[in-house]
């Protein structure tokens, strides 16, 4: 599947302690809006199934419905919306939101509980209003993702996290490894855990997902340290993602990640994965280094 991604803004409602982007409140916007709409004209008949918006928090922006009604009548088939779902729970701008095209949101909820959950936003109310936002999209017939970013405070959590998603009527759970920019970045050495640590937990969560028959993906890891685990890692080659970022367009935003924020050890060389697997976020490799990994052996040529 093709999808055009856009960051939308760089302003945001929370402040989340390991946001990759930056964005917080209080920053200052610099996304050019007339680039946006160039990119979304250019590209209306590329192919692409899916116009993925995200920033920042792309439903701040004074201008978020006219950009929708906008992108529907370019003839894009499918609009998703990545959020942190607050201004959702407004039931009024959820309505309009979903009557103007958005099909598929996907909301951050990386907490079962409000303290969890406010803590990492760094707000009050940000769980309540996400949980609101959630519940009333739901209710009104769109698709929701959560996507939840497993940190050393969360992962214990895990199961509890996906089981309380899955209760409010959620279709696909998204788990995803830290990426080690922006917020994240800063505050490395208090939100990073050892992948180690974290993927026994990460399993459990996915168990209990299939068990309950919701849809489950895996994003950022190496596939060696999920096993069989592996087989739940978005497949990149079937969603490709052309990205408008600021002034930089990304042909296939997933490949230039693989090969720009990740790296490989050593021991990746002589790995059967080597070549569908990016390896580790450099700034993990550089904290943790590469003692975790575990290569898979080539199957031997039988001559
Ligand atoms: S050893 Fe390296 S290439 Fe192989 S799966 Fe692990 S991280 Fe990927």
């Amino acid at each position: 599947m093709k999808n055009l991604s856009v960051h939308l803004t760089d302003t945001c409602n929370n402040s989340c302690i390991f946001c990759v982007v930056g964005s917080h409140v209080g920053t200052p916007e610099k996304v050019n809006r007339k680039l946006v709409y160039e990119f979304l004209k250019e590209n209306k008949d590329g192919g692409f199934e899916f116009v993925n918006l995200h920033g920042g928090e792309p439903t701040l922006l004074e201008e978020f419905p006219d950009i929708i009604r906008m992108i529907k009548e370019l003839g894009y088939p499918n609009i998703s919306v990545q959020t942190n779902g607050r201004l959702l729970s407004n039931m009024e701008f959820a309505k309009q939101t979903i009557n103007d095209g958005v099909n598929l949101c996907v909301i951050s909820l990386h907490g079962h509980t409000k303290e969890l959950q406010d803590y990492f936003a760094d707000v009050e109310n940000s769980f309540d209003e996400a949980v609101r936002g959630i519940k009333n999209v739901i209710s009104l017939g769109c698709k929701v993702r959560t996507n939840i970013c497993v940190c050393k405070q969360n992962y214990t959590q895990l199961a509890d996290i996906v089981k309380y998603s899955m209760s409010l009527g959620v279709s696909h759970i998204n788990i995803s490894n830290l990426h080690t920019a922006g917020n994240c970045l800063k505050n490395f050495e208090l939100v990073v855990p050892k992948l180690s640590e974290a993927i026994p937990y990460v399993k459990v969560a996915v168990d209990a997902c299939v068990e309950a028959g919701v849809k489950v993906t895996l994003e950022g890891y190496p596939m060696c340290v999920l096993g069989d685990y592996s087989k739940y890692l978005i497949d990149w080659e079937e969603n490709q993602f052309k990205m408008l970022y600021k002034s930089f367009v990304f042909k296939n935003y997933n490949t230039f990640m693989e090969n720009n924020a990740k790296m490989k050890g050593e021991v990746c060389k002589e790995c059967a994965k080597r070549n569908l697997c990016g390896g580790v976020y450099k700034e993990y490799a550089g904290a943790y280094g590469f003692v975790e990994l575990i290569p898979e052996a080539e199957e031997k040529k039988i001559v």
